[in-house]
């Protein structure tokens, strides 16, 4: 394959840029990459960080799953800290900015806003620059309620968001050990990963 690469540049432009097409499809195919260097031209991962205070008479939602607490997340929107931790990871993927930029908490066209359909506004950025998500991943510190029940609900509603099959989309929680404002149950936080590959 190199040698027949090196024979097309040899002989014009038009037939490497077919061969270089080929070759791509043959490391999707493969779900291979040929060397580090494609690697770094197509791969990029996001971080994302949201923390919501938890108080009386909100609902508590995660990842877009409505869950039974005698508290909820304070917001400007539904506050779904986990879908706001994952927006923001794909955001920063590309360099795009954060989710304040998109729908700043002073609008109120984004007020009790589901952030389920913000994300799919999310995705579309995303999408419409060439490019779709490997896997994401997320922690959500909480001491209480007990997450685990939802885990798989929360997972399903995200991949299904995103058009993804369920194990691209972690999911995990743990508390704090009582320690600090997570710990004592003043907040939930969350923390989140996206890897995005170039199409
Ligand atoms: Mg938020």
């Amino acid at each position: 394959m190199i040698k027949a690469i090196a024979v097309a540049i040899r002989q014009n432009s038009e037939k490497f840029a077919l061969i270089k097409i080929q070759l791509d499809r043959y490391d999707t195919l493969t779900n291979g990459f040929r060397s580090p260097l494609y690697c770094v031209m197509n791969i990029r991962i996001g971080n994302g960080y949201d923390v919501h205070r938890l108080v009386a008479g909100r609902s508590l939602i995660l990842g877009g799953v409505q869950i039974e607490h005698h508290l909820g997340l304070d917001g400007h929107s539904d506050a779904d800290v986990l879908t706001h931790a994952i927006m923001d990871a794909l955001l920063g993927a590309l360099s795009l900015g954060d989710i304040g930029h998109y729908f700043p908490p002073t609008d109120p066209q984004w007020q009790g806003a589901d952030s389920i359909e913000l994300l799919k506004q999310v995705h579309g950025l995303i999408r419409e620059r060439g490019w779709r998500i490997g896997n994401l991943d997320s922690v959500i510190v909480a001491e209480r309620p007990k997450l685990k029940p939802h885990i798989n609900a929360m997972v399903n509603r995200l991949a299904a968001a995103l058009g993804l099959e369920p194990d691209q989309v972690g999911v995990k929680a743990t508390t704090n050990e009582k320690l600090d404002a997570m710990g004592e149950e003043k907040g939930i936080c969350v923390h989140a990963v996206a890897l995005l590959i170039k199409d």
